[in-house]
């Protein structure tokens, strides 16, 4: 039996059930797959779940998407982090709602025009929602491929070698949309990074890491050293018990959101009574590790130098918070009623 055949013959038994994904033949509709695809850069499959049937349920066709405003979207996305995704996503709706009259075009090259969809992204839509031979390679899928192989060498150092070999799997395979799945589903169930199940793998005669022992130095991936900020979030209070926030620019780091002042040089932004709490919030970003101290004050009306404006609590569900903010609410709900902030 092929490598193919028996990926094939395990995926029957034992391939994942998931609302963007039709056994045996592509998705009928390439916008789902779309949807899940973007939703599940750097997030995983459970925390996508309950996102991706919320987000179809309010917008159904990528007409609808693509007519909403951005605002919705991003209410919509918050906590799944990373918000370029869903900025992309808005704007790559519009373009296939008025240059391709609201379908996904059935090419791999022409899908890396649209914005927000890379090598990734388009083969993932042209296997998952075209059926096309087109191979998908993620992570897991270079976990399992490099273990098979026996390649010690740094992944980035092979990335040709790997796209060649994913490239000859898939082409063998008679339904391509169904190879992938496979393949991914047992990088994530089976050739898992720490202890693989390989007693339970199809490829198990073949594969060169569980022969020679080698299965947790492969795939070598070396690790980037990743920064570490400090900072100040600032919980500002007025009279009437509103709090400030503001509206990232619409451009860079966490762009379109709400959020508290904050900074990462551990400045103050205006002249008054700060006082330093001892809570804190951390979040992990691509590249660096945040953690910010909350800081508060109480002011009679918006300094000179500070944009935002001020909001109730209560109205706090109405914005699109980050991740990193709805940490700050977090833990500074329960303040208003102890009337800890400063007189
Ligand atoms: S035999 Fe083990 S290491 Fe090799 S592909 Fe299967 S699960 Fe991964």
């Amino acid at each position: 039996m092929t490598l193919t055949e028996k990926l094939k013959k395990w995926y029957e038994k034992n391939g994942r059930d998931l609302p963007w994904r039709v056994k045996g033949k592509a998705h009928q509709n390439p916008y789902e797959v779309w949807i899940s695809e973007i939703m599940l850069q750097q997030t995983t499959v459970k925390t996508v779940l309950p996102y991706f049937e919320r987000f179809l349920k309010r917008f159904p066709t990528i007409a609808d998407l693509a007519e909403a405003p951005i605002e919705d979207v991003l209410l919509l996305w918050q906590g799944l982090g990373y918000y370029t995704r869903a900025r992309k996503l808005h704007e790559c709706a519009r373009v296939v709602t008025q240059k391709y009259n609201g379908y996904f075009p059935a090419d791999r090259k022409e899908l890396m025009k649209l914005p927000g969809i890379g090598p990734y992204t388009s083969a993932a839509i042209a296997s998952f929602g075209f059926n096309l031979p087109e191979a998908v390679v993620d992570g897991n899928v270079i976990r399992v491929l490099t273990r098979l192989n026996g390649w010690e060498d740094p992944v980035t150092t092979i990335a040709d070698q790997i796209n060649a070999f994913a490239e000859e799997l898939t082409k063998a395979s008679p339904c391509p949309a169904d190879h992938a799945s496979a393949i991914m589903d047992l990088g994530a169930g089976v050739c898992t990074p720490r202890s693989p199940l390989c007693p339970f793998c199809p490829f198990n005669q073949d594969c060169v890491a569980f022969k020679t022992g080698k299965t947790e130095n492969i795939p070598n991936i070396s690790k980037l050293k990743k920064e570490i900020k400090k900072g100040y979030v600032f919980f500002i209070e007025n009279k009437q018990g509103q709090i400030l926030i503001r509206k990232r620019t619409e451009k860079g780091l966490l762009s379109g959101l709400t959020e508290f002042p904050w900074n990462t040089d551990e400045s103050f932004p205006f002249k008054a009574q700060w006082q330093i709490t001892d809570k804190t919030v951390k979040h992990v970003f691509t590249h660096f590790d945040l953690t910010l101290t909350i800081v508060k004050t109480q002011v009679d009306s918006l300094p000179e130098n500070c944009d935002g404006f001020f909001v109730f609590p209560a109205e706090f569900k109405n914005y699109p918070f980050s991740t990193l903010m709805q940490k700050v609410i977090k833990k500074m709900s329960g303040e208003k009623k102890k009337n800890t902030l400063l007189p």
